[in-house]
């Protein structure tokens, strides 16, 4: 065996720099850094402390990591709450670009003077909503409650369902966030069953008003009875749900699932939800109802702390002002349609000589919305070792694993990625 001098074999800088991964890096990041990264790297190798042919990674690795990554979703959930939740409409994209440098956010171009901070969004969510007298904006869903809670009922009690104190995710307790305000939980009925006596037993001078909570990632069957809000509305005392959601009218695939609108109208003095579960739009925190309580969440000095975002008002309006968002689309999408989507996709990759199979799966609508409800759906079956390399290609594609299988579910994938998907697959080694 001819032993070859291991620095013979490194690879030159400019070879290196002529290298796609390490081109586009030079883009973001700038030459010099690049260049840097490969001659530190070239270094280490002459040190024999890697291979050669690990330059170009290892010349990557030690780049900042371009954050955040490209993610396909084909998990068959829609709104991952670890994926980001909603993917904005393009018109919301655009809008977030647009907002990016100054902008008329609190000035009226007009008269020269300040404005209201986002009318544009303020607006459009009153004009979707029309049975709201006032709406706000905030961080986000949990960002409303607290101010509603700080504003409404610090040093006073939020009479809520013991069946209804609920954990969002992550550790998240709705009991916990509220308790942090300063109010007083004043727990009634049972987990299973709670009555309008309950409510009205508990109720009394310190009461900062009645929560309703939507448990928007459970379900509980059998014995059970919680008091709509129609019911709470006659209490004398301000009603506040949280529909959690944001779905601003009723969707008749999604039927347990509340609405703004609906909730208005049957007597809620608040409605708090979020703006990237079903609304389909950037994270905030949406807060529709009577104007003199609206006004007191405003005026608190709390608000300022949970002011939103211009990219985030700007995204919201433009959402609201869609026709439809990537979120409704992969909601509505019709399965025989999903399915030849599929088939399409395992024939073309039976051309390249990868072999796949269709098979009909479940698709669910997560992310704190419609629990219980399956989405009939199809899936692209490939073999379980496909999985850890479709994860940390870019864009990355994530589907779920399944008795030795990996399941790429397309509803929501936008059907103009389908090719993306088709290509990713193609790049692992079968
Ligand atoms: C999602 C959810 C929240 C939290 O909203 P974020 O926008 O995630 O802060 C609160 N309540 C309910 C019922 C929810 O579903």
């Amino acid at each position: 065996m001819r032993e070859v001098d291991p620095r013979r074999r490194v690879p030159r800088t400019d070879a290196l720099l002529a290298d796609p991964a390490l081109a586009a890096a030079a883009g973001t990041v700038g030459r010099d850094r690049v260049k840097a990264a490969i001659v530190a790297a070239q270094h280490r190798a002459r040190q024999g402390e890697i291979n050669p042919e690990a330059v170009r990674d290892a010349a990557l690795a030690a780049l900042p990591v371009r954050t955040p990554r490209a993610v396909l979703n084909a998990t068959g959930v829609v709104l991952h709450t670890n994926l980001g939740r909603a993917p904005l409409a393009p018109a919301a994209v655009q809008a977030l670009v647009a907002a990016a440098g100054h902008t008329d956010v609190e000035l009226d171009l007009g008269t020269g003077r300040r404005a209201r901070r986002g009318r544009e969004a303020l607006a459009a969510l009153a004009a979707a909503v029309p049975d709201a007298p006032a709406v706000h904006v905030v961080n986000n869903g949990a960002a409303a409650l607290v101010l509603a809670a700080t504003a409404l009922a610090a040093g006073r009690e939020i009479v809520v369902s013991r069946g209804e104190l609920v954990e969002i995710g992550d550790g998240f307790r709705l009991p916990d966030l509220l308790a942090s305000t300063g109010a007083r939980l004043r727990e009634v009925g049972t987990t299973n069953r709670t009555t309008r006596a309950d409510y009205a037993a508990a109720i009394g001078p310190d009461t900062g008003f009645v929560l309703k909570v939507h448990p928007s990632n459970f379900v509980v069957t059998g014995f059970t009875s919680a008091v709509p809000v129609a019911d709470l509305a006659t209490l004398g005392v301000p009603v506040v749900a949280d529909i959690g959601s944001g779905l601003l009218a009723p969707d008749p695939l999604l039927p347990d699932e509340p609405d703004a609108a609906t909730t208005l109208r049957a007597g809620a003095h608040l409605v708090t939800a979020s703006g990237d579960k079903l609304l389909g739009g950037p994270q905030a925190g949406l807060l529709l109802g009577a104007t003199d309580l609206v006004e007191r969440l405003r005026r608190h000095p709390l608000a300022r702390a949970l002011r939103v975002d211009k990219l985030t008002l700007a995204a919201l309006a433009a959402t609201l002002h869609a026709p439809t968002t990537p979120t409704r689309e992969a909601l509505h999408a019709d399965a025989g349609r999903l399915r030849a989507r599929v088939e399409r996709l395992r024939d073309r990759l039976g051309e390249d000589g990868c072999k796949a199979e269709v098979t009909p799966v479940a698709a669910v609508v997560g992310g704190g919305g419609a629990p219980g409800v399956d989405l009939d759906s199809w899936a692209l079956s490939l073999p379980e070792r496909y999985a850890a390399p479709l994860r940390a290609g870019d864009p990355a594609v994530l589907g779920r694993v399944l008795h030795g299988r990996l399941l790429l579910d397309l509803r929501a994938v936008p059907e103009a990625d389908d090719d993306r998907v088709r290509a990713a697959i193609l790049s692992v080694e079968g």
